[in-house]
């Protein structure tokens, strides 16, 4: 891969490259560098022309099934040599990438769709050649995740992503009852023989009236977004065959912060204003306060007006 260009950051406009020639013209191609690239996750139109840049102009493809990538790359003209890459040979993988990028080369990581590492292989990849003082850098794109937050109309502002849940029935409900109380909106894939099963362990745990949504072939044909309670989701797809099929994403509301919590937090709050407004202004002690309790910033910075008019 060959340095285009002398300044880092030459692209960080954000404007839309028309062909590949002018990306790589402003792009700032490192050497020795291992680029983490999305794929779509259905819909070839979400390819990044970034993507295609990268994969085209690196010296090695680390690919989960060189066989199902090679399809993609054909499409995009992309000819790069492919070196398989899953969860069973990571490590001796890694070695061989950390081999190139020593020789000044660079490699791109894929996965069969979507984001490598989020629920895919990548990870010990990842670690291994950070720990070796290698660039890894991301060419961002398709994630099946984020694409069916960014529809499902649940709150947005805290999520925890929890990836396929176990297959075994039992550790399956032990994870779904730890979950039971959390606040934040939870997200699960889950794959179409284990759909009717996983539902039906989701409203047993956390009721059949929880609120979630179940996206389904996201950015493909059949593509579907279909919200209400845990109860209508799971008659909803034990009656229609259909929506046992492709690929899925539940997501679940998480509970409104119970009263205990919220007074909980307000008093942390209160204590830690209280202690740093001894000492500094409402400015500073609020900017401090959101970093020791993680709350947030306008919240903290009413309070400590409110503290220093009830202190004069
Ligand atoms: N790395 C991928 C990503 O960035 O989302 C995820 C790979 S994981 C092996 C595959 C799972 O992701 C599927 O079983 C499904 O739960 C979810 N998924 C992938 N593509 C999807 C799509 N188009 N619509 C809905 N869910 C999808």
């Amino acid at each position: 891969m060959q340095d285009a260009e002398s300044e880092q950051g030459a692209t960080d406009d954000g404007s839309t490259a028309t062909s590949n020639e002018k990306l790589r013209a402003r792009q700032y191609w490192p050497p020795s560098t291992l680029y983490v690239v999305a794929t779509p996750i259905g819909n070839l139109g979400d390819m990044t022309p970034r993507a295609i840049t990268v994969l085209s102009d690196v010296d090695l493809i680390a690919a989960e099934d060189t066989r199902h990538s090679s399809s993609l790359l054909r499409h995009f003209g992309i000819s790069t040599p492919m070196l398989a890459c899953h969860d069973h040979n990571e490590t001796e993988v890694a070695e061989n990438i950390i081999a190139r990028l020593a020789k000044g080369q660079s490699v791109a990581l894929i996965s069969d769709a979507g984001t490598p590492l989020i629920s895919d292989p990548g990870y010990a990849t990842v670690r291994r050649v950070r720990e070796q003082g290698y660039r890894v850098s991301p060419v961002p794109g398709a994630c099946a995740l984020t694409c069916a937050l960014s529809v499902a109309g649940l709150p947005t502002d805290r999520f925890s992503f929890e990836g396929f849940l176990p297959a075994k029935a039992g550790q399956r409900d032990k994870r779904l009852a730890a979950l039971r109380e959390q606040t934040g909106s939870i997200i699960f894939y889950e794959a179409p023989h284990r759909i009717v099963a996983s539902l039906t362990a989701m409203v047993d745990t956390f009721g059949p009236d929880r609120e979630a949504v179940f996206a389904r072939e996201l950015t493909k044909r059949y593509e579907t977004l279909t919200g209400g309670t845990l109860a209508t989701l799971l008659a909803e797809v034990s009656a229609e065959r259909n929506q046992q099929r492709g690929e899925m994403v539940i997501i679940i509301k998480g509970l409104a912060m119970t009263e205990t919590q919220r007074s909980e937090q307000e008093l942390l709050a209160d204590q830690v204003l209280t202690t740093l407004l001894g000492e500094l202004p409402v400015k500073q002690a609020t900017g401090l306060a959101v970093k020791l309790t993680g709350l947030k910033k306008n919240y903290l910075y009413n309070r400590a007006i409110d503290l220093v008019k009830d202190t004069t």
